[in-house]
């Protein structure tokens, strides 16, 4: 695939630091245009560093693959492609049930016949990009108002990628903001839309010690799977069919079985997907008080209302399995981030840091004429966003949490558009584009509706609103308290909106969204009736939270200026789901007060911590350990057999299934987590306490060969002849 760059005239300076200094980086995960900036040589980089990433050739960007939320990479030239198996879950999940217990299992394509495909699952490539901030921000000097001006660059963004999708049929194309309200790159993406299952492991391999070992190290996971893409005869991207044929990717990656040791440089090139280090000290105030702890407190609660579901049901359990891995993951991670909040002291760092830029910006009357008012002023706003997040959060997740309540706010949200409508022709023109986005929604939501698990999931989060504040007082929720005056009552009035309803009636639903039909705005069922009471106050706040993000958006734009001014510095534009570089070394580390952590976990650990509950194994795992078969995958300093590592390297969620390559750009392992003290690294990195997981390529090989018994995988990746 040739690159066509378009960039260079307009290079970003966006990061500029001392240039003799390789070892490690404040912080790394480098966009594409800045890799030239870093001397990678002195680093420890082996191949050539345009054999990273080459504009005008082909180069190692082009195994990267965006694999759903995660990340993958090519590994043979029949578009194979290894990703996590936490990535893959959800689709073995989706062909699993109490007969085909593949979930538990494993998956194992024994032919290409026999790989499924991971329905919805879409990959991504990415081709080329462009920086378009000013066509962007075109225009949005005419106006004072900050939700124009909104609206200005999303009509622009609209605009600039509908064109540059005309004239790029085959592709994908996207614009990211790199920088809030200041800076923005187009992206252009090859699309693979038929992905299917090759060897997905069970979740005793996959996963072992669960949910008690997510986010933790040591680790003993084989957190790995493999995927194939497939397209169309003529190479486009095409949905499923058996007709299509293996993708066959300009490049992939060569598997090192002999991995790495301590010490190693490595590096990974994938899709890391949010971090927040660029914000003002109130948003960190703003996490730390309000928003982790409530989101990690009501997952929680859900996780354990599934669970007791699940107890003694063999279905129940399957059917809430990767619901609650999901809700788990965020959080743990959460609680994993307000314990590095409380470490680092964050929040307070950032204000002490921010009272001595506005003292900087005061010293200076240019300085101060420019940003002198941007700290009061965003302070100003997340007063406002403090003060009210009771309510916020509340109103976020009871929309988010709840997917029939959700439904019915949507249905009664389009019927007050269409009532307001007079005029008979604009009234179909209504229905005829309209109707389809919310029979597109019900299609997606109607899967994850339950009212097992949303009627006390409902109960639960009225009786925590009801205890809000003035400030943040919900009046649907006071005015059904008032209604329904017991528990008794209460319980009542929501079964009644499950029981009542004909949402969730799939069949009858179909018939009222059909077509240009205004039939489903109809309905008045009592969820409909009280999610109407519900959106009534949501849009007036909606109205000012606009408003709020409109202002943030032009000031956040003035902070980073400002910020580069006081720190004589620029910064690399936080994670964006785009894709980016890190490096480092394979190095372990101090995670809490006297305990060092190695960075390699072994064989010998794994069968350690079996205990038939926990942490369950396959017979075939002891056994082979029983007779140290450990085949041609032994780590030569610990005499056994690496499974996981550690790495002092930038990386986040999105980094999931991405490549670990070592100096000469072989796979060395699949990045898939990291360490507890290093989830506050998404608010700020640290080489002292941040380190990612990968498990290593020889746990992966010795996997696919003694116990998968998957031999022609490794044949097709050249491990084995
Ligand atoms: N396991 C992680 C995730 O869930 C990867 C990470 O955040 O480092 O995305």
């Amino acid at each position: 695939m040739k690159k066509t760059i378009l960039l260079f005239a307009l290079s970003f300076s966006w990061i500029l630091f001392n240039s003799n200094k390789t070892d490690r980086l404040d912080e790394g995960m480098f966009p594409l245009s800045e890799l030239k900036q870093v001397d990678l040589k002195k680093a420890g980089l082996k191949m050539d560093p345009i054999s990273l990433y080459n504009p005008n050739g082909i180069s190692q960007i082009d195994a990267i693959v965006r694999v759903g939320g995660c990340t993958g990479s090519f590994v043979s030239e029949d578009g194979l492609l290894v990703t996590n198996h936490h990535c893959a879950f959800s689709f073995v999940h989706a062909i699993s049930d109490t007969i085909n217990k593949y979930v538990d299992k494993g998956y194992l394509a024994k032919s290409r016949e026999e790989e499924a495909p991971a329905k919805g699952l879409v990959c991504k490539i990415t081709v080329s990009y462009e920086d378009v901030s000013s066509k962007v921000l075109m225009r949005t000097q005419e106006t004072n108002d900050p939700v124009v001006r909104l609206q200005i660059i999303a009509e622009n963004v609209k605009a600039i990628t509908t064109e540059e999708n005309k004239k790029n049929p085959k592709l994908q194309c996207e614009i990211s903001e790199m920088f809030t309200g200041r800076t923005y790159v187009l992206f252009r993406y090859q699309l693979l839309k038929d992905v299917r299952l090759v060897y997905v492991p069970g979740r005793s391999i996959g996963e072992y010690g669960g949910e008690k070992d997510n986010w933790v190290w040591p680790r003993h996971s084989g957190d790995f799977a493999f995927l194939r893409a497939y397209v169309a005869k003529d190479g486009s991207a095409a949905e499923y069919s058996k007709d299509n044929v293996p993708f066959k990717p300009v490049k992939y990656l060569k598997v090192n079985p002999k991995g790495v040791k301590e010490n190693d440089f490595v590096f990974i090139l994938g899709y890391p997907g949010r971090t927040f280090r660029n914000q003002p000290a109130a948003f960190y105030q703003y996490h730390e008080k309000y928003m982790l702890k409530y989101v990690s407190d009501l997952f929680n609660w859900e996780i354990n209302y599934m669970e007791k579901l699940g107890e003694n049901n063999e279905f129940l359990e399957l059917k809430y399995s990767a619901k609650i891995k999901g809700l788990a993951n965020t959080a743990k991670n959460y609680e994993g981030k307000l314990q590095g909040f409380r470490r680092v002291g964050l929040t307070d760092k950032k204000k002490a840091e921010e009272k001595e830029m506005q003292k900087f910006l005061e010293s200076d009357s240019e300085l101060n004429k420019k940003y002198g008012d941007v700290i009061p002023k965003v302070n100003k706003l997340y007063d406002e966003i403090i003060r009210f997040a009771p309510r916020n959060l509340f109103y976020d997740y009871l929309y988010n949490l709840s997917p029939t309540f959700q439904f019915a706010a949507a249905v009664d949200n389009y019927k007050t558009s269409y009532n307001q409508i007079k005029n008979k022709e604009e009234r179909a023109v209504f229905l005829s584009k309209q109707v389809p986005r919310l029979k597109s929604l019900y299609q997606k939501l109607f899967a994850q509706m339950d009212p097992s698990v949303e009627k006390p999931l409902l109960i639960k989060m009225f009786a925590d609103a009801k205890e809000h504040n003035s400030d943040n007082e919900v009046n649907a929720v006071v005015g059904f308290y008032k209604k329904n005056k017991t528990d008794e009552a209460r319980l009542k009035t929501i079964e009644k909106f499950f029981t009542k309803t004909k949402i969730l009636n799939s069949t009858l639903m179909m018939e009222f969204l059909a077509d240009s039909s205004d039939a489903v705005f109809g309905l008045n069922d009592d969820i409909i009736k009280f999610a109407h009471e519900m959106n009534k106050e949501v849009n007036k706040y909606d109205e000012q939270d606009r408003k709020r993000e409109g202002e943030l958006n032009l000031l956040l734009a003035k902070y980073v200026d400002a910020k580069s001014e006081f720190k004589k510095t620029q910064f690399i534009p936080d994670a964006n789901a785009t894709l980016r570089f890190t490096y480092g070394y394979i190095k372990g580390y101090f995670p809490n007060d006297a305990e060092w952590n190695k960075p390699f976990t072994t064989l010998t650990g794994v069968i350690e911590k079996e205990d038939g509950k926990d942490y369950e194994l396959l017979q075939a795992i002891k056994d082979l350990y029983a007779l140290h078969d450990l085949g041609s995958y032994m780590h030569p300093d610990l005499n056994d057999l690496p499974v996981n590592f550690l790495y002092n390297l930038d990386t986040t969620g999105g980094n999931s299934g991405s490549p670990v390559m070592d100096a000469d750009g072989n796979l060395v392992g699949v990045n898939f987590d990291r360490a507890y003290t290093a989830t506050i690294n998404d608010y700020a990195w640290n080489e002292a306490y941040s380190r990612s997981v990968a498990v290593d390529i020889r746990y992966v090989c010795w996997i696919l060969e003694k116990v998968a018994k998957a031999n022609h995988l490794l044949t097709e990746m050249h491990v084995v002849n």
